[in-house]
């Protein structure tokens, strides 16, 4: 597994993998196209959008270590920031459909990622079962979320399946798998998902909210996603009743 599953022939230089390590810094620019324009606009969920641009940009710096091949700590951080990835995306899923403020939603996750880091510490070689659990998670969070109103990003998914698709054909003993090539699989991979988790945190994290769908409840409720109703008053994502964003029906009152 790991580099040895990855096809690219392991050189002597710097980089192990040179092709799949320099190709994972598309997850560093993923993260730099997040945050940029979080520091000029003033959008309501800008906290969440920054922390996502780090946990992807964190993404990139685990994954060149880990290509790398010649420093220390590159499996743990790389293992470490794809589970932050992942508790990331399931996490705002939650707290989307629970109507929490941005601050709980970024107090959980940071949790979250204490536990995380705990479990590596234990458990350094049951990476791929947390990341496994976390991703039906995440799926099932995703299907939670946009059936309390928030839109699909088809973008973000059919990036995921083509990488998903490039990465299995070009991985070891794969029929695209070709050692010496500057074209490699897993690297597509990175740059494909890289530029999923920037549609989605663009789509979902975004200053200009997207369009919203048919909301359930009824004229003078507040709606909640899955159709039950919350009081008046209540806040979801940050916002004070009455500015929350197009396109989460969570908590928002309808007149
Ligand atoms: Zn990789």
């Amino acid at each position: 597994m790991g580099l040895v599953a990855d096809c690219e022939r392991l050189s002597a230089g710097l980089l192990a993998q040179p092709v799949n390590a320099v190709s994972s810094l598309a997850y560093v620019a993923a993260g730099a196209a997040l945050a940029v324009p979080a520091f000029r606009t003033a959008s309501p969920r800008r906290a969440e959008r920054l922390t996502f641009a780090v946990v992807a940009a964190a993404d990139g710096l685990g994954s060149v270590l880990f290509h790398g091949g010649r420093f220390a700590g590159g499996q743990a951080v790389h293992d470490g920031a794809l589970l932050a990835t992942l508790l990331f995306l399931g996490t705002h899923d939650l707290a989307i459909t629970r109507c929490w403020a941005q601050r709980r939603a970024l107090t959980v996750y940071a949790a979250g990622t204490a536990a995380i880091v705990t479990l590596l510490l234990a458990w350094p070689g049951m990476t791929n079962v947390w990341a496994a659990v976390l991703a039906c998670g995440c799926l099932g969070a995703e299907v939670a979320v946009m059936r309390a109103g928030a839109p699909a990003v088809p973008s973000a998914l059919a990036l995921l399946a083509c990488g998903a698709v490039l990465d299995l054909a070009g991985r070891t003993g794969g029929p695209l798998c070709q050692p010496d090539s500057l074209l490699q699989g897993h690297a597509a991979w990175h740059v494909l998902t890289a530029a999923a988790l920037w549609e989605w945190g663009r789509h979902r994290l975004g200053a200009r909210p997207p369009a919203v769908r048919a909301n359930p409840a009824p004229p003078g409720r507040v709606s909640y996603a899955g159709g039950r109703d919350r009081q008046p008053g209540d806040v979801g994502l940050g916002l004070k009743d009455g500015a929350l964003p197009e396109g989460i029906s969570c908590c928002r009152r309808r007149q």
